[in-house]
């Protein structure tokens, strides 16, 4: 579990990104971070990893202090998806899978070996192993970024805006895999999106933040969607669009007695 205890981060210019959040994110469950641009969603990801600090407060992973470690050796137990992939152009596809292995010193064959099956789990077919990132789509650069952060089996992902910047068809499809990918997996999942409607669909627990870094609700999507804070959460799920939101996004296995309530 990864826990946020009191943490404020003040930039140099005196921005407050995130203001004293205090956050549990359960192990082998995907959290999904959601709000407005600016809210604060990246800064808290990334102090996670320590390529940002928090000014004050703490975070821990199982208890442990992240200030207590090396960030290198931090940073290897825990994976890193970005927006645009970010993979390394002049790298082919394995290659590109394969960094962190390299890193870690693997035998070679391993490391290609492991890079073709993880091709494979993310829907990508091996024959483009030996292709650079510039001759993939979008959407298959995504699942590259994907199976890279998942070379070295991290029990941690954080995952910032992977599927933001592709297409409606292609960001359900690459949905879709992630959930059956991690139904398999079940990593700790750190996710951030702008979008309610990916957040509902993917999280077990959504946290809800507000311009100024401030959670403003850290619920279910079910809790959420039936009972949303008052104000910001409300206007931010767009008012009584939220129920019909669960119906379509997830399939319930029985109706939540407020969806009932709320169709009287
Ligand atoms: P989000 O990911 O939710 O869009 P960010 O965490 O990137 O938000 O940013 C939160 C706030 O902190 C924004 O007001 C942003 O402009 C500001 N910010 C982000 N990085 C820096 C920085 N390096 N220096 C100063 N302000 C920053
Ligand atoms: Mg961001």
């Amino acid at each position: 579990m990864i826990k946020f205890d009191g943490v404020t981060k003040r930039y140099a210019d005196g921005t407050v990104a995130v203001d004293d959040l205090n956050l549990e994110i359960p192990s082998g469950q995907i959290t999904v971070l959601v709000g407005p641009s600016g809210c604060g969603k990246t800064t808290s990801l990334r102090m996670i990893n320590r390529m940002i600090d928090p000014t004050s407060g703490s975070i821990t992973i199982d208890g442990d202090d992240i200030r207590a470690k090396d960030p290198a050796d931090l940073r290897r137990g825990i994976g890193y998806v970005i927006q645009h992939a970010g993979l390394f152009p002049h790298r082919t596809i394995i290659d590109n899978i394969a960094t962190v292995p390299y890193l870690l010193g693997w035998d070679k064959k391993k490391a290609r070996a492991t890079a073709m099956e993880l091709m494979e789990r993310v829907g990508l077919d091996t024959k483009m192993a030996k292709r650079y990132p510039f001759q993939l789509s979008g959407g298959q650069q995504q699942r590259v970024g994907v199976a890279r952060a998942l070379a070295a089996d991290p029990p941690v992902m954080l995952m910032d805006e992977p599927f933001s910047a592709v297409d409606p068809i292609v960001r359900k499809s690459l949905q879709d895999e992630f959930l059956r990918l991690q139904s398999d997996l079940q990593k700790t999942i750190a996710f951030v999106t702008h979008d309610i409607d990916e957040a509902v669909k993917l999280g077990h627990r959504i946290a809800v933040f507000q311009v100024g870094g401030v959670l403003a609700q850290y619920a279910t999507p079910e809790e959420l969607l039936a009972h949303p804070a008052e104000g910001f959460v409300t206007d931010f799920l767009g008012g009584d669009k939220g129920l019909k939101r669960l119906r379509f996004n997830r399939e319930l296995e029985e109706t939540p007695d407020e969806v009932e309530a709320a169709e009287r």
